[in-house]
């Protein structure tokens, strides 16, 4: 099948989307099992990602850089380096990681206690 670059690059996007909103809410202070949950959907997502080239790349992109669990901070920090790494191989802009504070917003409402996002 021929390659359609406009749904390839949709994809990437709402999947962009979807993980850097989950790194905004990923707890400040996760437990074992919350850092696990992620370590483990982290490398589930980069084996399972829909396209195959960008998939086996990100594979080798997460040995490289193992994901980093131990706060919001550090998570959040670690995937806008990744997404940078793919940014560069597709030589695109760099993305300024310390501008992302509330750029990426889930939009919940108060499901959760004032001041926690
Ligand atoms: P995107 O890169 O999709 O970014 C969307 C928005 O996120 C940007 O507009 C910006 O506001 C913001 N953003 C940009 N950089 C960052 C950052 N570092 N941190 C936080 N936010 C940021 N496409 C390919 O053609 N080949 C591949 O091998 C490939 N591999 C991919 C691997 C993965 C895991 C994913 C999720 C996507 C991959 N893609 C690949 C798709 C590609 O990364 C882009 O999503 C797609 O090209 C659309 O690009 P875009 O310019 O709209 O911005």
């Amino acid at each position: 099948k021929l390659e359609n670059a406009t749904a390839k690059a949709e994809l990437g996007r709402a999947s962009w989307k979807l993980l850097h909103t989950m790194m905004a809410r990923f707890p400040e202070k996760p437990t074992d099992d919350d850092r696990l949950a992620l370590e483990t959907y982290m490398g589930l997502f980069a084996r399972l990602y829909p396209c195959g080239e960008c998939a086996s790349h990100f594979q080798k992109l997460l040995k490289k850089y193992p994901p980093q669990t131990s706060s919001r901070n550090n998570a959040a920090g670690w995937a806008c380096f990744v997404h940078n790494e793919v940014n560069k191989r597709l030589e695109k802009e760099e993305f300024n990681c310390e501008k992302i504070g509330d750029f990426y917003d889930c939009g919940c409402g108060d499901d959760k206690k004032k001041g926690e996002k």
